[in-house]
């Protein structure tokens, strides 16, 4: 039986115009393609579509539905486009695993896996840089290079599974870029990842965060994917302060994001993440977490607290492990859910803000 073997990455195997890019399709999409390409349809796209997402890689050896049509096989093998992505580095820290991916124009992204209470949640990318230009994020400080396709954000969750060989439950858009800029390959994505055909992780599932792009959120509300998480680092609570550590802040100051999180479609029992990055002197004083309490009134949130990373590429302070329980207490004091968040994986910087090393030393900023 033949198959393509993809050794230790994937290659383009179709045209990359013309080819069936199974990354980029549900499974219906992949029926509608073989069915106009070779007569086929939902029984052999669902036996492709399990054959890649369900074990991995793309081989045909054994599958009862091909074996009685190997010339199905050979226009297969002929036309299937898969994402010209492969793992180049990985690093590991206290079970957090990071991985590096090349992608065909050679440019780098990085993603995270981070086991935590029995569950595996991966950290995706969305863009390769990003153009909010956070002032304590490494990323931010590459600029934007471009958005990932959908294929390219669908291979991290698939290169978790196969290549690193983890389980993954849940997926975070928490790493380089921000997600809500590229937001039509984001819903593809979700889309794609959702397939219980295929990587089977539903929207209930995945969290999307973002810096702020009130924009972005009330088109992602506008979109109803059913129970789809939100995630805000929001990081400080007053628009002088936010907009010194937060450029996008003076596009979408604080009253205009509250719109939009109110607004924002939650599932019944839903609640809005605020990830709040604690930088030492800056964003740390009672009246900070005072101020942040009265911002998030009225909204059902819970607040992680992030101590920072020092990541050497700009001048923050991270917090004593002391700095973060005190502000944390100063949170609870005003009757909000908290949670304090070890950043793990530190030695490898793949904590909130800090992906974009090995990416960076190979970029030159387009900004
Ligand atoms: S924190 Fe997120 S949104 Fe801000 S610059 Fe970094 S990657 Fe972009």
């Amino acid at each position: 039986m033949k198959g393509i073997d993809p050794g230790d990455h994937f290659s383009m195997a179709g045209d990359k115009e013309s080819g069936l890019q199974v990354f980029a399709l549900t499974c219906e999409e992949v029926a509608e393609e073989m069915s106009s390409r070779y007569g086929k349809g939902l029984y052999h796209a669902a036996a492709l579509y399990r054959a890649i997402f369900k074990k991995g890689g793309c081989s045909f050896a054994g599958t009862a539905e091909f074996s009685r049509s190997p010339s199905l096989v050979d226009r297969l093998v002929r036309d299937l486009r898969l994402p010209a992505c492969r793992v180049v580095a990985t690093q590991e820290d206290e079970g957090v695993l990071k991985f590096t991916s090349a992608l065909a124009d050679d440019r780098v992204i990085e993603s995270v896996i981070i086991p935590a209470q029995g569950r595996t949640t991966l950290c995706v990318s969305s863009q390769v840089g990003c153009r909010m230009g956070c002032r304590f994020c490494t990323t931010g400080g590459m600029g934007y290079v471009r958005d990932l396709n959908v294929e390219e954000i669908v291979w991290q969750v698939y290169a978790a599974r196969f290549e690193m060989n983890r389980p993954v439950d849940n997926v975070v858009f928490m790493g380089m870029g921000e997600p809500l800029d590229n937001l039509e390959n984001l819903a593809g994505a979700v889309r794609v990842m959702g397939d219980q055909r295929g990587l089977d992780i539903p929207p209930s599932h995945i969290t999307v965060s973002t810096a702020g792009h009130a924009d972005g959120i009330r088109k992602l509300g506008e979109m109803r994917i059913p129970r789809i998480r939100l995630a805000v680092s929001l990081n400080a609570s007053n628009d002088e302060l936010r907009t010194s550590i937060m450029p996008i802040n003076k596009r979408y100051p604080l009253r205009r994001l509250k719109q939009e999180l109110l607004a924002f479609p939650r599932a019944k029992d839903g609640v809005i993440f605020i990830e709040y990055v604690l930088l030492k002197g800056i964003n740390d004083l009672r009246e900070d977490a005072e101020e942040l309490a009265g911002y998030l009134n009225g909204l059902p949130v819970r607040v992680n607290v992030i101590p920072y990373n020092p990541s050497g590429v700009n001048s923050y302070a991270a917090p004593s492990r002391e700095d973060v329980q005190r502000f944390c207490g100063w949170l609870v004091e005003e009757r909000l859910f908290v949670r304090p968040r070890r950043s793990r994986g530190q030695d490898i910087m793949a904590a909130c803000g800090q992906l974009g090393a090995a990416a960076r030393a190979e970029e030159r900023p387009l900004r």
